[in-house]
């Protein structure tokens, strides 16, 4: 049986030693709604939601999965009583504006709150995670009867929404969408054509459902250049806010997929829906992609989540289950046998978990707070600023989804590993944690697109290299700082020669891709796991100087947590870091010994 308790004494490390929330509290508008109290508040007020409610219901919502019937879904028993308590406890709105019943806290305390519900229930999680992009949407391009009508209940929780942009034929593509919206006499849009794969499409957790839907206007041009924007609501809601007449949006089936079974994956038919345009005609794509960012940090934290509930469960069953006795020699004399936490193989399971979860945490909580500045600039109606922080975001988004979730894979076959084969029984929990992770690396953009988005737009078109040369020579200062102390030489030497190899390798495949422009495709996997090492080894490090600053001048911690961040540094140097190297070696074949296979030589069957 799973179990979550959050991690409270990692996330405050993070946030008030390493990361300097508070600091960066007092730069934001809204920062002085943070004060140490109310952060307090709000994750273990939202904790003992997350631990009592919401994560015994994980396994079960698990077991039973979505029902449908008619058109209609049903989620697993107890989702929506849990939901009605998260509704009731104003949590969906803690970082939305107060005009619409939010609390105006900084956008980094809503992910922080979102890695806390999806540690204890990704699938439950979804529902409310969801209308996030579709309240983000209204707020940045809405006009403000749409902000009034739909805001104030999207932001209590009590109406949910989605974001419909995939069709049976354009999924990364979607230059392809074929949904066409018309114009009637009155300034509405007649929505037709099929959406599949749509998350929280239909459920019967809230009275109301907005859908965000991506569509045609008659005479757009082709491709991604075409496509608009529509709300479609489920039912239409009256002048007074209140739900009205229902919409011809139907959810024609719900898939029957290999994890996340308690979320609800919808087919939706619009026949003749009426859809309200929001924003400009044929830019919604470029409005969608103005919360891809959000959107993508938001299944880095999903990442996150299966890492941390999977090390938690994992730890513990190493410390009970007994095989043989150690290598180095008897640990437990008074069993028959020693626990397989004592077996460095063991070891390297869970440290590998460890890292990568702790890791994981920093490299989040460090883009949040760009986060927070990027909704500073939606707030405040600043389109400039909104530009330049989502900018900077946009360089560690392919990075905390393509790499990340990659990572949470990795994690989560250690943790059926480290059980045996009880790892395999479901029971235990270990195999819906790899089930449901498996999800994170495909929707939001494969990791295909995360790095081809990070080598090609990111790195080579959109900067030609300096946005990385930005990057290291950032790290590399802060190297510079320790390289006299003896404590952190291993850990800055190690980076300082990486950013150095990552500088040389990106101006290699920039002037590769002038005779082979294939390469870009062919090496982009490999460059983001080098990129992603690299950067987690950046956040180790930061960690271990930290650890090592309050062991020897005190901190609010206990000195084996501190020592346990050093030792698990060292590890992430010693034992991960060297994948790198790897990857850099792989990334600068030429594309050639993938291309030149002929499409009929894959196999030979006939
Ligand atoms: C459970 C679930 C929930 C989802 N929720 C939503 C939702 O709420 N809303 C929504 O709109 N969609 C949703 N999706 C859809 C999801 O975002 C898409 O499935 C995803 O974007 C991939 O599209 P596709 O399935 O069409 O794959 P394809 O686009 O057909 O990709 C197939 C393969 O080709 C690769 N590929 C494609 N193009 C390129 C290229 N140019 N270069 C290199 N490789 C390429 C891909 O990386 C992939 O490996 C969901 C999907 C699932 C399964």
């Amino acid at each position: 049986m799973l179990s979550y308790k959050t991690p409270v004494r990692d996330m405050k490390f993070l946030m008030n030693d390493v990361l300097n929330y508070p600091e960066h509290y007092k730069t934001l508008t809204n920062g002085s709604n943070a004060d140490p109290e109310t952060v307090d508040m709000i994750i273990e007020g939202f904790s003992d939601f997350a631990q009592s409610v919401i994560a015994p219901l994980y396994q079960s919502g698990d077991a039973e999965g979505c029902h449908f019937k008619d058109g209609e879904v049903t989620t697993p028993a107890g989702f929506k009583d849990a939901y009605q308590q998260f509704v009731e406890g104003g949590w969906q709105g803690i970082s939305y504006p107060e005009q619409y019943g939010g609390m105006n806290l900084p956008m980094s305390l809503n992910l922080i709150k979102s890695e806390i519900q999806a540690t204890a229930n990704w699938a439950w999680s979804m529902y409310p995670g969801l209308s996030t992009g579709c309240i983000n949407t209204i707020l940045h391009y809405g006009d403000d009867k749409q902000k009034d009508l739909y805001l104030p209940k999207l932001v209590e929780g009590t109406w949910a929404g989605t974001m419909c942009l995939t069709e049976a034929g354009a999924g990364t593509d979607l230059g392809q969408v074929k949904t066409k919206a018309e114009p009637n006499d009155d300034g509405t849009f007649r929505i037709n054509g099929t959406k599949i794969f749509i998350s929280s499409g239909e459920h019967d957790l809230t009275e109301n459902i907005i859908h965000i839907v991506l569509a045609r206007l008659p005479h757009a041009p082709e491709g991604t250049k075409g496509i608009s924007l529509f709300i479609v609501p489920k039912f239409i809601p009256n002048a007074d806010g209140e739900v009205g007449e229902r919409n011809s949006v139907n959810c024609g089936s719900i898939e029957h997929k290999m994890g996340i079974n308690a979320s609800a994956t919808a087919v939706l038919n619009f026949d003749d829906a009426t859809g309200y345009l929001i924003g400009k005609p044929h830019k919604g794509l470029r409005a969608m992609f103005t919360f891809m960012n959000t959107a993508r940090i938001g299944t880095g934290i999903q990442a996150l989540s299966h890492c941390e509930l999977a090390f938690q469960n994992a730890l513990p069953y190493t410390k009970e289950r007994r095989s043989m006795r150690a290598l180095s020699g008897t640990k437990d004399p008074d069993h028959v046998a020693d626990a397989i936490i004592h077996h460095a193989d063991v070891r390297r399971l869970l440290l590998t978990m460890k890292a990568f979860t702790e890791g994981a945490r920093s490299m989040i909580y460090h883009a949040a707070r760009y986060a927070d500045k990027m909704s500073e600039g939606i707030a405040e109606g600043n389109q400039e600023k909104f530009e330049k922080w989502d900018d900077k975001i946009g360089f560690y988004t392919p990075v905390l989804k393509g790499f990340l979730t990659e990572l949470s894979l990795e994690v989560a076959k250690n943790g059926m590993q480290v059980y045996g084969g009880h790892g395999y029984i479901k029971e235990w929990g270990m195999e819906q944690i790899a089930r449901d992770a498996r999800i994170s690396t495909l929707y939001e953009g494969t990791t295909g697109v995360q790095a081809l988005d990070l080598l090609g737009r990111k790195i080579i078109l959109g900067s030609k290299g300096k946005i990385v040369r930005d990057y290291t020579t950032g790290v590399m200062k802060w190297c510079s700082d320790y390289t006299t102390d003896k404590n952190m030489r291993k850990f800055v030497w190690a980076l300082t020669k990486y950013c150095a190899d990552w500088n040389i390798l990106t101006v290699r495949i920039m002037l590769l891709a002038r005779k082979d422009r294939e390469i870009i495709s062919a090496a982009c996997d490999d460059y983001l796991m080098y990129v992603g090492y690299i950067m987690m080894a950046y956040h180790w490090a930061r960690m271990a100087a930290v650890a090592h600053d309050k062991l020897e001048n005190g901190g609010t911690e206990s000195p084996e947590f501190y020592k346990a961040k050093i030792q698990t540094a060292e590890f992430y140097f010693d034992k991960i870091l060297p994948r790198a190297g790897a990857h850099g070696e792989s990334m600068l074949t030429p594309s050639q010994v993938m291309t030149d296979m002929d499409a009929d030589s894959f196999d030979f069957l006939d």
